[in-house]
């Protein structure tokens, strides 16, 4: 398999996650660099025809430029590409972006405050999530530089009102922090209605506690593998 085919084939299995964890629907996607080029893969679609989550592939995939144009493939593509064109020009190290509506990240940005580090297989986001404080569609390159400025440095920014953009080193970084993170949204908000909130301290912010002993590498495959047997197991037959 080419390694452009791949990076097709993992963002169509990041996209039946994303709507497994009803983080996307109509609108959400996942892109990713396509290596040794100056491309991005991100999902397509039609707005003739949306497609049950069993029936995506890597054809609903296409490849786009700097400029968000669509030079191989043949399906429209997100007015929300700026997201991710974006960030990919300010940050050199982000390899993949998740841009999804997941309701419990919305809830914080709703009330101007971001997810705390509370959940040990979550605190890849203890160094704090950025809010873009504005609800706009993001459809301009203007305005993606916006966001990608609030992103700074950080591994995820909340969207007041709308969502999130998490980024990764890899598709399948991205995507299961992206689903960790909702994940961990989802707890506190429970948690926060049985008594006091307690954070992890920053003196158990360690290495082994992101990683459980794992390098990063088989933590984050770990889960990949995970929620993609859950994908095969749901589309069977
Ligand atoms: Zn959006």
């Amino acid at each position: 398999m080419t390694a452009r085919n791949e990076i097709r084939e993992k963002i169509a299995i990041a996209t039946k996650m994303l709507l497994a964890e009803r983080m996307i629907g109509p609108f959400g996607h996942c892109s990713a660099r396509v290596p040794d080029t100056d491309l991005f893969a991100i999902l397509g679609h039609k707005d003739d025809h949306v497609k049950d989550a069993s029936e995506i592939g890597s054809d609903d995939v296409v490849l786009i430029n700097e400029e968000g144009i669509v030079v191989e493939g043949d399906l429209d593509v997100p007015g929300e590409r700026h997201i991710h064109l974006e960030i990919y020009k300010k940050r050199p190290d982000v390899q993949a972006v998740v841009h999804a509506h997941p309701f419990g990240c919305v809830a914080f940005s709703i009330v101007g405050r971001s997810p705390k580090p509370i959940w040990h297989l979550c605190t890849v986001f203890a160094e704090g999530i950025p809010i873009f404080d504005s609800s706009i569609q993001i459809d301009t390159p203007e305005l993606g530089q916006k966001v990608s400025e609030v992103l700074g440095a950080h591994k995820a920014v909340l969207l007041k009102g709308h969502g999130v953009a998490v980024v990764g080193e890899s598709i399948e970084d991205a995507t299961v922090s992206a689903v960790s993170l909702e994940r961990s949204a989802q707890l506190e908000i429970t948690a926060s209605s049985l008594g006091d909130v307690r954070e992890i301290p920053t003196s158990e912010l360690t290495e082994d506690l992101v990683s459980l002993g794992l390098t990063k590498d088989e933590f984050v495959s770990a889960q990949w593998d995970y929620w993609s047997f859950r994908i095969q197991e749901r589309h069977k037959g």
